[in-house]
């Protein structure tokens, strides 16, 4: 079969398929290729949305475990069905696959079930089971990322295992040992430790989460510590093997450690296996990133390229964003993204999140601020629902007031980040969130304070 369209786009996780519909939107003619059955992408299947419904089920059974007594609770015989916890998580997939898939027929795109490979200009072959020969006037590459391993780490995809297998584990590891203590290992981390698995988590650093603002990041690891976590930085890992059901992980400068299972965690790289950019013209760089310029626009000019496989922050809505940003280019000649405000968000309890520059960076580059914090432990809201532990920073320009970084660690700081990024996008001042009257009593009341203080007038610290 051989079909012709305006846009094929290849991959459907979360920055090709929303970057299909606005194309549809705008009047193209769109093909996208998927060689999963699910649309989605890693996100939807193998990432996000699975493991926070493993987040949410985990917390109520801890929660129900240790905490429903002290609020005058009696629960008794709470026990876990792993298997129909698991099968929630699936049926969550399945349900927004689905949506997924109405959205493609709602917005007459067409889908094509299989491998995408470039074959010369504005031709893609489709490989697998809706096998084709697309040509495009203009080709968009939103094939994500994979996860990265470590020399001597055997991923045998049971025992030792990357986020996709973890999700999915048949029992409740006794000890669990998880290489790297970034995102994807604090929050998988997280969600085995409260089942009942004793979680060891080995990170190359003398620090948890890279790339986080340290204040919050020594903050998150006393709280995890206290939740029964185990760190132990500056460890180099260099092998993780499996014989039977034991695996041993061994550590630069110190004794093995046998464990049941193992979670690598150590970053993602770009996914371009068979994709056949070379023979398209279409360069990467040293670590396999695809090269754009500003209009998402590859070495090949007809190809584009956005989210996981250009680089950059690996985040499911920072790849929407570049693919709308990209095709409202490629149609109107007007596309924009403003990289400095992209909210972050780690999904532990408490949750951490970002916007903006954390005080590192504001040191490193030496700009002048001045920092406003206020302690969930004083808002009323927070303590009503038992959820005193950390805090809200607000880093504003030292001599404009302007709000150049916010810094959240406490229960539903994923949502409260929000208001921050509203108010940075359109410039604000910590005054002006200081100004803005907040309803009592809730969480984001902290957000105020946190800018009331930048200019040391909280009220309630
Ligand atoms: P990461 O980069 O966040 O963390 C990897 C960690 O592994 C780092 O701390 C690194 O120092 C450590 N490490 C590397 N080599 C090591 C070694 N030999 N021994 C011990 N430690 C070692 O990577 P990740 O957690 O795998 O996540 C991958 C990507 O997915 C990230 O970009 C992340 O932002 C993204 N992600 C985001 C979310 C979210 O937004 N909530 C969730 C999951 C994943």
């Amino acid at each position: 079969m051989s079909e012709s369209f305006d846009l094929i786009v290849v991959g459907a996780g979360p920055g090709g398929y929303v970057a299909a519909i606005r194309a549809a939107q705008l009047g193209m003619k769109v093909a996208i290729i998927e060689r999963e059955q699910k649309l989605g992408g890693t996100c939807l299947r193998v990432g996000c949305i699975p493991s926070k419904a493993l987040l949410e089920t985990s917390e109520l059974f801890e929660k129900s475990k240790k905490h429903f007594a002290e609020r005058g609770l009696i629960v008794s015989d709470v026990a876990l069905d792993l298997p129909q916890m698991m099968k929630h998580k699936d049926g969550v997939v399945s349900q927004l696959d689905m949506g997924i898939q109405g959205l493609m027929k709602k917005n007459k795109i067409e889908r094509f079930f299989g491998h995408g490979r470039l074959k010369g200009k504005g031709v893609v072959e489709v490989t697998g089971n809706s096998p084709a020969t697309l040509t495009g006037k203009k080709i968009l590459i939103a094939t994500g990322s994979v996860a990265s391993s470590l020399p001597g780490i055997q991923i045998d995809g049971d025992r030792v295992g990357t986020s996709t297998e973890a999700l999915s584990w048949p029992e409740v590891p006794k000890h669990l040992v998880v290489i790297g203590a970034g995102v994807i290992g604090l929050e998988l981390g997280t969600v085995w430790r409260r089942l009942g698995a004793t979680v060891t988590v080995l990170e190359y650093l003398p620090r948890i989460l890279p790339g986080v603002d340290e204040q919050v990041a020594n903050e998150a690891k006393k709280i995890f510590e206290k939740q029964g976590l185990v760190f132990r930085l500056g460890a180099k890992v260099t092998s993780a093997t499996a014989s039977g059901a034991v695996c041993t992980v061994t550590v630069d400068g110190a004794d093995p450690i046998t464990c049941d299972r193992v979670l690598v965690a150590v970053g993602r790289k770009p996914c371009v296996e068979n994709l056949g950019l070379e023979d398209a013209g279409v360069q990467t760089d040293k670590r396999g990133f695809i090269q754009v310029n500003a209009a998402y626009q590859s070495t090949s000019p007809d190809v584009y390229a956005i989210g996981d496989v250009i680089g950059g922050a690996m985040l499911a809505h920072k790849a929407e964003e570049e693919g709308v940003a990209c095709i409202e280019r490629m149609a109107t000649g007007y596309g924009h993204i403003n990289y400095s405000n992209i909210p972050a968000v780690i999904y532990t309890q408490p949750e951490i999140a970002s916007a903006g520059a954390n005080e590192d960076a504001l040191k490193a580059a030496g700009v002048k601020y001045r920092a406003g914090k206020f302690n969930f432990a004083a808002n009323g809201r927070a303590r009503a629902a038992g959820h005193t532990e950390g805090f809200v920073k607000i880093l504003a320009d030292e001599e404009t007031d302007r709000v150049l970084g916010v810094h959240i660690i406490g229960a539903h700081a994923g949502e409260l980040i929000h208001e921050a990024a509203v108010a940075m996008e359109f410039g604000a001042s910590s005054e002006d969130i200081a100004r803005c009257c907040h309803a009592h009593p809730t969480l984001s009341e902290a957000v105020k304070e946190a800018a009331m203080a930048v200019d040391k007038r909280a009220i309630h610290s």
